[in-house]
């Protein structure tokens, strides 16, 4: 699950781009048990935005 990590905390691996690679690399680093911080520049988003319904 992910929370927020403090000022200075250590951690195991800093990922840059929650992208396609960036995520699952941190996916499988975490379920390894690592402290991973993800960082993405790009803009927020919503699950409604890369879902659709047919007939929608
Ligand atoms: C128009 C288009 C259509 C495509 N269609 C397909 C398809 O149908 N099927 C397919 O398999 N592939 C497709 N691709 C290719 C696919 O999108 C890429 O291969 C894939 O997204 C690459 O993933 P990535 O994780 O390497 O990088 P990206 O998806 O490029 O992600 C990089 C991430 O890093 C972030 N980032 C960059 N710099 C920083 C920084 N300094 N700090 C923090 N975050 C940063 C960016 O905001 C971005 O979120 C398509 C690509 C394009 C452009």
């Amino acid at each position: 699950m992910a929370t927020p990590v403090k000022s200075g905390e250590k951690v195991d691996a800093v990922i840059a781009g929650a992208s396609a690679s960036g995520s699952v690399f941190a996916a499988t680093l975490a379920k390894a048990g690592k402290k991973v911080v993800l960082l993405e520049t790009g803009p927020d988003w919503q699950l409604s935005a890369a879902t659709s319904r047919a007939g929608a």
